[in-house]
């Protein structure tokens, strides 16, 4: 197809930026293609920060993944750094562009605009906030500045404001340096979209590495002390000090652009785009942090900054403006993060996304969950490690909803391949049936992905009953611990009968016919078995999912029947 000259501007030139400049050059040669970026760098890596700042990446300039010479080398596309577009007149369509070195402004004119210009770290408006040795990481300047500040100061202990994924990482790459940690989050949990039992095995974990974990907490205000360091009020009225704080509480949308120019912003915040990137002005295109796109299973915009969108969207922008057809298919928010040692995952909403959504139960039982702790491999091969799993999918047909896992290795492989299940509109059939790579030392012949598939499968066609932890607060049912008895000494659910699964058929008039009986076992396979043989002499039987180790991580409600029984084994 001939291709029309275009002059293609683009705004922000690092993850969506530099993909969409990069893409545009391959799909056109006569296109006249420029990018402005306001910091000192482009295309650099900001999901590496973290660890340059840990020290793991070692030299700043392994963070830049292009420069302004290899773009112009390589895809004759001119990269103008240190500019920043201040203002966009969408009926003239143009541009100013203030080069930030000599302060001049200037003109340029385009035929498409776009704009990815991310978004900028929430920095609230607290007394002291302003003080040295509080930063945010979000630029290779950033990133310099800590480090120069550890090394300067000494720092050995240091206050880590939010719980999210880059608190986590600046976590583990601070205690890496050596350093203390606290962290302080508002909310009761830490990596607030996950569902609070999946979240804590990480509070476990970071506890276990000594990290101090300030919860249903926030941060008021900072006061400089004696020697440089700072004294950190909180609102509950304690104090702590700190050498070092990091503000990790959230971006915003960088929007002012659009919002001067009279582009639309969406209610989340972001720039409003269509799936092909468009904003509501035909000549602008803007992708990336900056905008809200539709989340692929709640079909509600959101606003989702992470680097795989944003590229991909980069490329779907240039796509459009080179006439192809091309959508975005919508977000599922997959995401990763290692935090010492230990790995957490997730895809699609959690539960409690959808309940706050009001989508958990709009039709009498609409989703459901299942729990399962696989070994990330063969248990036969050594050095299997569980991956706790938590799977949700739609009752009626068993469409997969969203998934969470944690673990020390495999957890994100599961997650992806769930992830890409979910995008192809797949069910836990599909998991069930799933081929996936197996040698003893990477997984199972029933890999995790299966066995969720499986689990979640003999719920949709009724070969199991099952109900949850949270469930038993309102039910006068008779709790079942099928486990062994050396396993339910080390520790039980409080008033429960025990009797393991292997002589389960020769004391079956010990169980009422006449009660409900809720079996449990460590993960929730024996007491598949127990549902199994029980429910065919006719018995009230229904599995509790993921078992014993699902009550540990479930925060416990009131009933006393859920705090847990620890006895000697
Ligand atoms: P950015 O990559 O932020 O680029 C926007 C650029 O636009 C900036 O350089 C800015 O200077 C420039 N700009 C803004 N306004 C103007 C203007 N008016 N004129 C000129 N230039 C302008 N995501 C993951 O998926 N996985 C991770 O592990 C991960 N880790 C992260 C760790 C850190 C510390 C940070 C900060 C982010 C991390 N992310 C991660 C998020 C990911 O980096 C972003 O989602 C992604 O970079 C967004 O791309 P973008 O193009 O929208 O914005």
């Amino acid at each position: 197809m001939a291709m029309k000259k275009k002059r293609i501007l683009i705004v922000g030139g690092v993850a969506g930026g530099a993909s969409c400049a990069a893409r545009a050059r391959r799909l056109s040669e006569t296109a006249e293609i420029l990018m402005f970026e306001r910091g000192e760098y482009v295309s650099f890596a900001n999901c590496g920060l973290p660890y340059y700042v840990g020290d793991v990446i070692r030299k700043e300039e392994d963070l830049l993944v292009a420069t302004p010479e290899l773009f112009r080398e390589r895809f004759n596309i001119e990269v103008r750094l240190q500019s920043e577009v201040i203002a966009i007149d969408r009926n003239r369509q143009t541009v100013s562009v203030k080069a930030l070195r000599s302060g001049s402004v200037y003109e340029e004119a385009y035929d498409a605009l776009v704009l990815s210009p991310g978004a900028s770290a929430i920095r609230p408006d607290l007394p002291g906030i302003d003080l040295p040795g509080i930063f945010s990481l979000r630029t290779i300047p950033d990133g310099r500045r800590i480090r120069e500040w550890i090394d300067r100061s000494q720092a050995k202990r240091a206050l880590i404001v939010g719980g999210g994924y880059i608190g986590m990482e600046m976590t583990e790459n601070l205690i890496r340096r050596g350093l203390a940690v606290t962290v302080v989050e508002m909310q009761s949990q830490l990596m607030p979209l996950l569902d609070p039992e999946m979240a804590l095995p990480i509070h476990e974990a970071l506890a276990a590495q000594g990290v101090h974990l300030r919860l249903n907490e926030s941060v008021t205000g900072f006061a400089a002390e004696a020697g440089g360091s700072l004294r950190v009020q909180l609102a509950s009225g304690a104090e702590e000090s700190a050498d070092l704080v990091l503000l990790c509480i959230g971006v915003r949308p960088e929007t002012h652009l659009a919002r001067a120019a009279g582009l639309e912003i969406g209610e989340r915040g972001g720039i409003r785009v269509d799936a092909r990137m468009r904003t509501s002005n035909p000549h602008i295109w803007a992708v990336g942090d900056a905008v809200e796109v539709k989340d692929a299973v709640t079909d509600q915009y959101a606003v989702v900054p992470l680097a795989g969108p944003a590229n991909r969207q980069g490329r779907i922008a240039a796509d459009v403006i080179m006439g192809r057809e091309a959508a975005f298919r919508g977000v599922l928010g997959t995401s990763v993060v290692g935090i010492l040692g230990s790995v957490v995952a997730f895809t699609g909403p959690s539960e409690k996304t959808l309940r706050r959504l009001g989508l958990w139960k709009n039709d009498g039982g609409h989703f459901e969950k299942v729990y399962l702790h696989p070994g990330h491999h063969a248990g036969y091969y050594p050095g299997a490690n569980p991956i706790s799993l938590k799977l949700i999918f739609r009752r009626n047909d068993g469409r997969i909803v969203s998934a969470q896992a944690f673990g020390k290795e495999g957890v994100e492989r599961r997650i992806d391949v769930i992830s890409m299940a979910i995008q192809k509109g797949g069910t836990v059939f599909d998991l069930e049936e799933a081929e996936l790579c197996y040698a003893p030392q990477f997984g199972s012949a029933k890999d995790p992905v299966n066995m969720a598939g499986m689990v979640a499968a003999n719920v949709v066609r009724g070969d199991a009953q099952i109900v949850h932890w949270e469930d038993l607060e309102r039910s006068p049912a008779l709790l079942l611990d099928v486990r062994e008895l050396s396993e339910f000494q080390r520790g039980n659910v409080a008033g429960s009968t025990h009797i393991p699964l292997g002589e389960l058929r020769r004391r079956l008039t010990e169980l009422p016919r006449d009660r409900d009986i809720w079996a449990y076992c460590f993960v929730g396979q024996r007491s598949y078995y127990a549902y199994r043989a029980l429910q065919q002499y006719g018995y009230r039987i229904k599995s509790i999912s993921g078992g014993y180790k699902t009550f540990l991580q479930s925060s416990p409600p009131a009933d006393p029947r859920l705090k847990s029984n620890p006895k000697e084994g």
